[in-house]
């Protein structure tokens, strides 16, 4: 049987994989020349599931108003004349209540376990190198009050297996040393010892050389046009190349994994997914031997940042800006992230200027992905991960190849059967 898979992200390589060890002929099609070259190319690099808390929660009407307009805040509507925009907005609202809030934290921490678990499973099969790190992510405070609220967060996670440990500054800077020469004014800090960190571009790049020496085929440089339909299944595709030749592919079944582009290729068909681009930002600071870097991933709570050692380099990401499909780069933006990363680590002086990368969250308005079958029989959806993409991709694929075997998942989470 072959499948065809829009998009060559951390979503869709991982979908090829499990697909063609499931036993499926997979072709991969993507705009880009090789995989990973957007949202999956410079994110966070954290495997976190201890950060499985949707942004949608009691508080964030409050802190969204507070932010408004401001250049600097973390999570930062700039109202568009885009009716998605607006829709987004209010099924994130609604998403807001304690009982969605925890129900939804519920099967995003089932999800991240799942996920996390699959991707140590793949390292035991596969010489992957990805500048991993399995020591765990620290969390950091700076306001007592959502300190309070994440301690609460934790003990939900800490009940479906997701170990969270209260810190004082004390011991988390005996975990990372480097916090010794911070001059914020932190209140506390939660460990997660399972959790990890590594670059997911590199991860892709070399899950795809895996893929292709087990007969995955991937057509670069292709750009989806049309998806085409005739009754109730997906019939073929239409794909352009740089010189404009077009090209038909047909396939069994198809998997949508185009990130933050699966709605607008989706709408074309009748599907409307609330997802929306939500930008964000990442430096990737060289480091000297003089620097004194983080070596265990960080989150800085209050600022919504967090800090991965790559080999020699630091990752900083963060901040969301829901203004459309737009990747400049803000160096406003930049310079606050920039700023927060120096009083963190004031002796991280780094040399060379640090590189500035922007990416589209695919964000849905409570933070989970879609993942199954599509009300077209032959269609199915991997996509909408939002700030957890890299996370959830080894465990959302597993389960995606689990459901199109016609296996059922053994994680409560609200896979999709045919629904829109
Ligand atoms: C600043 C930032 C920090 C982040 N930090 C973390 C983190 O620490 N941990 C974590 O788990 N997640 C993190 N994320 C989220 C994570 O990066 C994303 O969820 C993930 O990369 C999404 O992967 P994807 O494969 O769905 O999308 P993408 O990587 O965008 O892949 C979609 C692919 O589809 C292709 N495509 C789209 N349209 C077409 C078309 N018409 N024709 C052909 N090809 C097409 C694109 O070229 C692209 O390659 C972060 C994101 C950002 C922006």
């Amino acid at each position: 049987m072959r499948v065809a898979v829009l998009g060559a992200g951390v979503v869709g390589v991982t979908s090829a994989w499990f697909l063609s060890r499931a036993g499926y002929q997979v072709s991969v099609i993507e705009r880009q020349p090789a995989s990973a070259m957007e949202t999956s190319f410079a994110n966070g690099g954290q495997i976190s599931v201890s950060q499985a808390e949707p942004w949608a929660n009691p508080d964030a009407l409050h802190k969204i108003i507070k932010w408004l307009g401001r250049e600097d805040a973390p999570l930062l509507f700039r109202l568009q004349k885009d009716p998605q925009q607006w829709l987004w907005g209010l099924r994130f609202l609604r998403e807001c209540t304690h009982a969605r809030h925890t129900r939804n934290l519920r099967h995003l921490v089932n999800l991240g376990l799942f996920s996390r678990a699959m991707l140590q499973d793949l390292r035991q099969q596969l010489d992957l190198q990805y500048q991993q790190q399995q020591q765990g992510i620290l969390q950091l405070h700076s306001d007592p009050r959502e300190y309070q609220n994440a301690c609460k967060a934790a003990a939900i996670m800490a009940e479906q297996g997701c170990q969270r440990i209260e810190l004082s500054l004390q011991q988390a800077t005996q975990i990372e040393p480097a916090l010794a020469h911070s001059v914020l004014p932190l209140c506390g800090a939660i460990y997660s010892p399972d959790d990890e960190s590594g670059d997911a571009h590199q991860f892709t790049q070399a899950l795809t050389g895996y893929a292709q020496r087990a007969g995955v085929s991937f057509l670069f440089g292709q750009h989806i046009k049309r998806i085409n339909y005739s009754h109730n299944a997906i019939s073929h595709i239409e794909i352009e190349d740089e010189q404009g030749q077009i090209q038909i592919i047909k396939a069994d079944a198809y998997v949508m994994a185009a990130g933050s582009y699966s709605p607008l290729l989706l709408r074309t068909i009748g599907i409307h997914l609330p997802i929306y681009p939500a930008k964000g930002y990442s430096l990737t600071i060289p480091l000297r031997d003089e620097d004194i870097a983080p070596l265990i991933s960080i989150t800085d709570e209050s600022h919504k940042l967090v800090f991965s050692r790559l080999g020699d380099r630091l990752r900083v990401a963060g901040t969301a800006e829901l203004a459309g499909y737009n990747t400049e780069i803000n160096t406003q933006r930049c310079a606050a992230i920039h700023a927060r990363c120096r009083s963190l680590f004031p002796r991280l002086i780094g040399q060379a200027a640090p590189q500035a990368w922007a990416g589209l969250r695919p964000a849905t308005p409570n933070n989970m992905p879609f993942i199954g079958r599509s009300r077209y029989r032959n269609l199915y959806l991997n996509t909408g991960h939002g700030t957890l993409g890299w996370t959830q991709s080894c465990g959302s694929a597993a389960a995606l190849a689990q459901i199109m075997t016609g296996k059922t998942p053994e994680i409560d989470f609200p896979f999709l059967c045919a629904a829109d």
